[in-house]
């Protein structure tokens, strides 16, 4: 029955990973896969995370299952991670959260809500966007969109054509923004701009998915939700799908969250029905570990402060990473400007380096880039810098 059936094509970004792996080379540098990597090059356990492990292996009484939304103390720590502490989404419950594995299955949940409930709606999704965007929407049978976002020439957001295509997107469709650090070009839009994309939903009534996976990463907590906040200003509904993959280092655990917010809490509520529904058929309910570690870390006063310190470690590392790779190519003699690396947020930057660059500087060095040129910043450090800045001058040197 199943000769008929041919292979799937390998995941673009897991694949490098593999080729990576499989590379004899002791140099070889990997700025591909979208995890963070510290300065020796692993991508470690926080010592929050280990501290709560700790404890919870202490208290845990049951291995029963949770309800299908998940924990009650994640749901709510969650929220006050969203919208701040004392908000009235909160106190007025206008905002449902169930806990999903991880961000991808909170966005597989919303595309099956949209797809049952607002079955003629079409997604919009930036363009560029993380490559898995497009797929899981499409699983569903959702039609998928996209909207200006990059301006390749001045490798900054090309924020005109960005207002003038959401312009066109009517009421009663969706439109996805990554509430900070977007991948894969590290660029987000500035209050301003947030307020302006706000007034501009609101006008259109267009909804608003939040894809919210590097909260912390770009400028700090409160700061990154800025975008969302903004919206909720001015909106009366929207979805968030978040994820503690990068910001907890909680990658294998798959922690993360859908949240549906309305001016109504009845309305909440119901709609809230239908994504349990999602739930239930889909994966029934969601795993406990990772969920309680996050829980644990955020209702505790003290776990709470060390993990901001780490998480403050990994977003400091990562902007201190990005300024020496624009000197250290300035100082290899690269004339071509990579200033822009510097201003942008989170992991990830499109570098500008064509599939061309991009296949020789694996071949040739064993440095491993996705095609696309987008490079996770996190891959380098103060060992590989000198090294990769040499490969990628050499590269650019012979066009
Ligand atoms: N959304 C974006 C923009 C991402 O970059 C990622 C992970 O790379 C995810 C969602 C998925 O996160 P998770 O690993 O928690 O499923």
């Amino acid at each position: 029955m199943f000769e008929h059936i041919q292979a799937a094509p390998s995941d673009p970004i897991l694949g490098l990973n593999d080729a990576f792996r499989n590379d004899p080379n002791p140099k070889k540098i990997n700025l591909g896969v979208g995890v963070y990597k510290d300065e020796q090059g692993t991508t470690p356990i926080l010592k929050s995370v280990k501290q709560a492990e700790e404890r919870l292996l202490n208290q845990e009484t049951s291995k029963s299952y949770l309800s299908i939304e998940g924990s009650q103390a994640y749901r709510e720590a969650v929220q006050t991670l969203l919208f701040g502490e004392d908000t009235q989404i909160i106190s007025k419950q206008l905002a449902q959260t169930a806990q999903t594995p991880g961000g991808t299955g909170a966005l597989r949940v919303a595309a099956e809500f949209i797809r049952k409930h607002l079955p003629n709606a079409t997604i919009w999704v930036s363009n560029p966007t993380w490559a898995n965007h497009q797929a899981v929407f499409q699983s569903v049978n959702l039609e998928v969109g996209s909207y200006a976002y990059y301006d390749v020439d001045t490798k900054s957001l090309d924020f005109e054509s960005m207002l003038a295509g959401l312009s066109q997107v009517p009421a009663g469709d969706v439109v996805l923004f990554h509430g900070c650090c977007h991948n894969p070009t590290g660029i987000d839009p500035t209050p301003e701009q947030w307020y302006q994309l706000a007034k501009l939903c609101s006008k259109q009534g267009f909804l608003p998915l939040f894809d919210f996976a590097y909260q912390g990463f770009g400028a700090g907590l409160e700061e990154d939700a800025q975008g969302l906040r903004t919206f909720l200003n001015h909106v009366p509904e929207m979805l968030i799908a978040n994820s503690f993959s990068k910001n907890f280092g909680l990658y294998n655990e798959r922690v993360g969250a859908l949240t549906i917010v309305s001016d109504n809490a009845d309305q909440a509520l119901a709609a809230f029905t239908q994504i349990k529904r999602a739930v239930r058929t889909n994966y029934s309910n969601p795993p406990s570990h990772g969920s309680a570690i996050v829980a644990e870390i955020l209702n505790s006063k003290e776990l709470r402060s060390l993990w901001e310190m780490e998480l403050k470690s990994m977003r400091s590392r990562i902007h201190e990473m990005r300024s020496l790779f624009v000197n250290t190519l300035r100082a290899k003699g690269v004339n071509q400007d990579f200033s822009f690396i510097s201003k942008q947020n989170g992991m990830f930057s499109f570098s500008g380096l064509n599939p061309e660059q991009v296949s020789r500087l694996r071949k040739e060095f064993s440095i491993y880039i996705v095609g696309s040129g987008r490079i996770n910043v996190a891959g380098m450090t103060h060992e590989n810098m000198e090294p990769l800045c040499e490969a990628i001058a050499a590269v650019l040197k012979e066009e």
